[in-house]
């Protein structure tokens, strides 16, 4: 009877325990950053931008390397080091985003989980201060994946998310940058009126430097998760109401467990045409592509045949990066759980 006992009681505490065991963290965590692909040169750079591009990578990094470290989830890390890309006036997203050819500043940010494949985007809008977290509200806290414009706008203040006047996201370089975008186009619509053979150029940005540069982040967290975010305000001189590949899911933005989490950067029509992300994610799960050739398939070949260019950062589920791009250049970074650290811009 009492050996009946005993085995009754060590099955019951075997049980208790199993409940409450805490999987141990993983040692291995990886994150990716970038800070728009475009038109981006040595020579028209100056060595205090440059620095100041590297200390605003830098500060993304850390934020997401602190979370990552102390076992914070991968969600947590990419909604940080985007956010800080966000505040800050030198990237395309949130105060520093392109002007549309309104002259209004309308934003696009997504976010999704590698875990749940749970995600949640805004579309258009202009007065929430950081996109990526009324993104992540959409998909915590809401039935829905995307929401747009006012809606978005409405639903971010019920949450509780900063609004902001509009007039917060104004930059001087921006509007320059539209200027400059503006008379480039009516010159180049001047010049195609009289060669009927370019007619396809007129589509075409001139300068892609100032028309790009989306924010992203994708990271690898010590729970095995996966997590990305793209945040944006676009391409300069874009159409009222036009919508890129950001907070499109599968196209600039994509996580899964299973693959892969990645963020695209770059002309959004062709992402989206390419169905950029989930591309390279069904690559790797049904192809049994690695990572690499996957990025390099699409990025490297597809984008450029297709007549589009850009890049993306990746990280997959076993932590291998990739940072392809097709444009003169592209900021970027990463920081692994070892504290191997690297930013670049250019091509090298
Ligand atoms: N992909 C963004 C868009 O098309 C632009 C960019 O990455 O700079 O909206």
């Amino acid at each position: 009877m009492r050996k009946l006992l005993i085995i009754v009681s060590l099955f019951i505490l075997n049980k208790a325990l199993a409940q409450t065991a805490v999987v141990p963290l993983r040692d291995k965590f990886v994150l990716v950053i970038h800070g728009g692909a475009g038109t981006i040169l040595k020579s028209q750079m100056t060595p205090e931008k440059e620095k100041a591009y590297q200390e605003a990578l830098n500060k993304a990094l850390e934020t997401g390397y602190a979370i990552l470290k102390n076992g914070g989830s991968a969600m947590d890390a990419v909604e940080a080091a985007v956010r800080t890309m966000e505040d800050n006036p030198l990237f395309n997203a949130g105060k520093g985003a392109v002007f549309t050819n309104e002259g209004k500043n309308e934003l696009d940010a997504a976010i999704m989980d590698g875990k749940t494949l749970a995600a949640g985007s805004v579309a258009g809008v202009t007065t929430i201060r950081n996109p990526i977290t009324a993104a992540r509200a959409v998909m915590e806290k809401s039935p829905h994946v995307m929401m747009t414009g006012k809606g978005a706008e409405k639903f971010a203040q019920q949450q509780g998310i900063e609004i902001v006047d509009p007039s917060y996201f104004y930059t001087e370089d921006r509007w320059k940058g539209l200027q400059r975008a503006k008379s480039e186009d009516s010159t180049k619509m001047q010049q195609d009126h009289t060669d009927t053979s370019k007619k396809v150029s007129l589509r075409q940005p001139e300068n892609k430097d100032y028309k790009y540069g989306t924010v992203g982040a994708v990271a690898l967290d010590r729970h095995g998760n996966l997590a990305a975010a793209t945040s944006t305000g676009g391409m300069t001189n874009k159409k009222f109401g036009r919508v890129g590949d950001a907070p499109i899911i599968g196209a600039g933005t994509y996580a899964n467990n299973a693959t892969v989490a990645i963020s695209g950067t770059g002309w959004g029509e062709y992402f989206i045409r390419l169905v950029m992300a989930k591309s390279i994610s069904d690559m790797m799960e049904f192809g049994k592509m690695k990572l690499k050739n996957a990025a390099d398939e699409m990025i490297m070949k597809r984008l450029p045949a297709l007549g589009g260019d850009g890049g993306l950062v990746a990280v997959d589920k076993n932590g291998n990066i990739a940072m392809p791009f097709c444009t003169e250049g592209m900021y970027r970074g990463y920081i692994k759980s070892d504290g191997k650290k690297e930013i670049r811009i250019y091509k090298d």
